[in-house]
Parts: C-alpha cells; sequence; structure tokens
C-alpha cells in the first residue's frame, strides 16, 4: 500500500496504475484545516492495513499541493516513513524550490530526509516547459530499476562512443531523449540560486498582498492563503467559473480555476518573475468588475 493525502496530485494517482500496482493500493488519507495530510489519519490507515495482511511500501508528501500549495508535515512524515520502514517521497512539483527562499525554507523542514524527490522547474524555477527533475537517494537502486546495460547494443564500454559509466538512459524510461536539463544548468549559471530564491520569495509577497486586497473586498472571499505562490478566492453569489474564462479570454490576467469544500474558487498562482503589483490589481479589478455585472444582471 501507499498513502497520500487526499489532496495530493494525479501524477501519483497515475503512477500507481502505470507502475501496475493500481489505484487500489493507493490509501488516500486526510487533511487537516490547513489542507496538510493528517499524521494521526495516516498511521491509523497503515496500522489498520498491516492488520489486514498488507503491505504498506511508500507514503508520499506534498511540498506545496497543487490546488493551494498546502505543505505537509515533511518532518513528521519522514518519522513515520522511518519508523515503519517505508520509502518517503516527497512530490515538490510545485514548492521544493522554495528552499531557496527564506520565508519558504523552514516550511520545507524534513525534505531533505526524502528517499526521493520530484521538482520542477518550469514552475517557480522559471524554466520553459518542460523541465521536470527527479532526485532518488539510492543510485544503484535507480540504476537496478531502469538500466538494460545487458542489451548487446546497450553495452558500456571502456572507450568510444559508448564509453564512460554515467548514462541518462540507465535512470529513467527514455532511451533517446531531448538534452533538457541545458536549460535549467544555463539558467542556473546566468542567474545563479540567489536570483532564483528571491523571485520566489517575491511571487509569495504578490501572493500575501493579493490575499490582503481580496480581504479588503467585502464582496469578495478569501478561500485559501497557504504563504506559498497561490490564493484561492471567490466572488460572492457569482458564477466564479464564468469570470476566471471571461478573464482569461480577455488575455490581461490568467488565473485558473479548483474546487475547494464544493465551492469554484478563482486560483491565482503567481510564478512569473515579470508579475508585478499593478497585475495583481487587474486581477482584482477584473473579477470585481465581472463579478458586479453578473450579480446587477440576476
Ligand atoms: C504541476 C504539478 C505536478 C505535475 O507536474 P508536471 O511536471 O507539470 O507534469 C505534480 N505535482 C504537483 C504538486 C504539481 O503542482
Amino acid at each position: 500500500m501507499a498513502y497520500a493525502s487526499t489532496a495530493v496530485h494525479a501524477c501519483i494517482v497515475r503512477a500507481m496504475d502505470m507502475t501496475g500496482l493500481g489505484t487500489e493500493r493507493l490509501r488516500l488519507v486526510e487533511t487537516d484545516a490547513e489542507g496538510r495530510i493528517s499524521l494521526a489519519a495516516l498511521e491509523a490507515a497503515i496500522a489498520a492495513d498491516r492488520a489486514a495482511g498488507l503491505k504498506p511500501f511508500m507514503v508520499v508528501g506534498s511540498a506545496g499541493t497543487v490546488d493551494i500549495g498546502a505543505i505537509d508535515d515533511l518532518e513528521g512524515l519522514a518519522d513515520i516513513a522511518a519508523r515503519e520502514g517505508i520509502t518517503f517521497h516527497v512530490d515538490g512539483a510545485l514548492g521544493a524550490l522554495g528552499i531557496l527562499a527564506a520565508q519558504v525554507a523552514p516550511k520545507l523542514k524534513g525534505i531533505e530526509r526524502a528517499d526521493s524527490l520530484a521538482l520542477d522547474f518550469h514552475k517557480l524555477g522559471q524554466a520553459p516547459y518542460d523541465a521536470g527533475l527527479l532526485l532518488v537517494r539510492d543510485a544503484a537502486a535507480h540504476k537496478r530499476t531502469f538500466s538494460y546495460g545487458d542489451e548487446p547494443y546497450l553495452r558500456h564500454a571502456e572507450r568510444g562512443l559508448a564509453g564512460g559509466e554515467f548514462w541518462p538512459c540507465d535512470f529513467g524510461p527514455d532511451l533517446s531523449r531531448s538534452f533538457r536539463a541545458f536549460k535549467v544548468w544555463f539558467m542556473l549559471k546566468t542567474y545563479g540560486l540567489d536570483a532564483l530564491g528571491e523571485v520566489i520569495d517575491r511571487a509569495c509577497d504578490l501572493a500575501r498582498a493579493l490575499a490582503t486586497e481580496v480581504e479588503a473586498h467585502p464582496e469578495l472571499e478569501l478561500l485559501s492563503a497557504a504563504g506559498l505562490n497561490i490564493v484561492c478566492f471567490a466572488y460572492r453569489g457569482a458564477d466564479n467559473a464564468a469570470i476566471a474564462a471571461d478573464l482569461q479570454e480577455a488575455g490581461r490576467v490568467a488565473p485558473s480555476t479548483t474546487t475547494l469544500a464544493g465551492r469554484t474558487a478563482i486560483r491565482a498562482a503567481i510564478v512569473n518573475h515579470r508579475t508585478e503589483m499593478q497585475d495583481i490589481a487587474a486581477l482584482v479589478a477584473g473579477v470585481l468588475d465581472l463579478g458586479r455585472a453578473q450579480t446587477r444582471r440576476r
């Protein structure tokens, strides 16, 4: 059995199917009021499964849930994984690079204990699609999983084109593949980690400013502000999916939507280093205009 919270990204659900284990082997555990996995419910689920003769093998923590950017208690999850003797994977696609930002890093405590960590450079990392990255602690197990070095046409050699120990195709499902790492390397060489950290800090500052703006307008309701780069809100009594679609088609701002506690939320995920306070103001003004027009018509 694998475990994750109900807020986990669908990539984990898909991975369970793609590995052949199946989604019925994934236990989704309830979250607390802040959207983080409930450690008590997780421990109870593991104990119940063991009692039923099932074998727990992995727990997945979210370092930034996709809907609101909640960060699971990674230290607590690492402790449980160690105690249970199971693998600890962290989905940090959204927020792991927050380790570079002073205001986010403390919330990620425990991430360094993960057995494997997925993160995306094409979100807060400012790289163009696609630039996903997976770090695996046990290099030998990683290579054993994917290497087909015994094939005669893939045999490592002492020298020549097949020379060298490290072959990227030994560490993932792709054989022929593009040099995705190049754009990440290039960006880090050009701007450095400090600049990236500043961009992430600024994105979180802008998210906080948006939450403050939303709270200043009684027509708007703040639905989430988890302290990362995502803020969810709604215009009271309006069709918020229509508001988001109208804004997207107008092209000035591009919020997405999600569902929180059964309600449609306008979701602002601030990632771009060019986003400024005037863009935040344009989003709020746009939602107010469209919400007012909708509710006036009724
Ligand atoms: C975006 C995201 C993913 C999916 O990653 P892609 O690299 O975009 O496919 C997985 N998990 C979380 C938490 C995400 O935010």
